[in-house]
């Protein structure tokens, strides 16, 4: 990791960080001033989107489950009853969950949800990576690089409790990426506390500090990554080539397989825009 100084690296962080907190509905609460007197409390009530507050809600309820892929949302009646507000409002609500492909609407026929939570949180994070993409190209390369470092390290020099905690780690994601309904959340932890891991054993506080710190800001990008059945198992196997080598203290071939496993990530990252700039413009000739 050559040349990248310590400024540009924050800088870029805080970018990144900074559009990831408009991925996030719940965010926009701090914007809703507490209510004064007079005038200007009407005017604060008045900014409030009701279809804002039926579409968190309705988000909300897909998100946990309570209705699944393929199952029909309550008509706009029923909504405008459950919600008491305007037919407008609920309209409003149900277009933007389907512009964040949460719904889709078929005239005549009512409002369904059309995949898991997984693919929603995908297809926002579609539009996100779309403005987003060249910094977090740039936040993996550095990732790589450091990574790299640390499992070279790693099998230099950790000693028998740190290669028993990388082993541990490991064998943790390994078998959730085995599980076809492994929740995501749950994998994108693990890996990190694998990777993590491995930082802690490379012997230098400093990766592990930053790696610390760049793994908090990848998240959005790990669950990329490990969206897709059977990339899970992919980046499992992955990592047992990272692990045997740290394990047999081969450092050349631990860098070689974390080189080998970041770039493995950064294109699920660059494939995944590009997948889905071919479903808003539907190649001519499709080659399969
Ligand atoms: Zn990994």
């Amino acid at each position: 990791m050559t040349g990248v100084a310590p400024s540009h690296y924050i800088a870029l962080v805080r970018r990144v960080t900074k559009a990831e907190e408009t991925l996030d509905p719940s965010r926009d609460n701090h914007r809703h001033r507490p209510v004064s007197r007079g005038r200007d409390s009407l005017q604060t009530i008045a900014r409030v989107p009701r279809s804002q507050l039926v579409r968190d809600q309705l988000q909300k309820a897909i998100d946990s489950g309570d209705f699944g892929p393929g199952e029909a949302l309550p008509s706009e009646r029923e909504l405008v009853e459950a919600f008491q507000v305007s037919r407008v409002s609920v309209r409003e609500a149900i277009r933007s969950l389907e512009a964040i492909g949460y719904v889709e609407v078929h005239q005549g026929r009512g409002s369904f949800v059309t995949k898991g939570p997984n693919d929603g949180y995908v297809s926002a994070f579609a539009r996100w990576l779309a403005l987003h993409k060249e910094e977090v190209m740039d936040l993996l390369k550095v990732r790589g690089a450091l990574d790299e470092l640390a499992a070279e390290g790693a099998a230099q020099g950790a000693d028998e409790s740190a290669i028993k905690r990388i082993q541990g780690a490991h064998d943790a994601f390994f078998s959730l990426a085995q599980e076809p309904d492994a929740k995501l959340d749950r994998l994108v932890q693990l890996d990190i506390a694998f990777h993590q891991a491995i930082a802690e054993a490379s012997g230098s506080s400093l990766l592990m500090h930053l790696l610390q710190d760049l793994n908090q800001h990848l998240g959005e990008s790990r669950k990329i990554t490990l969206a897709p059945s059977g990339r899970p198992a992919k980046s499992a196997a992955e990592h047992t080539a990272i692990v045997q080598a740290i394990n047999g203290r081969r450092p050349a071939e631990a860098k070689q397989a974390v080189a080998t496993h970041l770039a493995a990530v950064r294109t699920s990252v660059s494939d995944f825009e590009a997948m889905k700039s071919a479903v808003a413009v539907p190649p001519a000739d499709p080659v399969h």
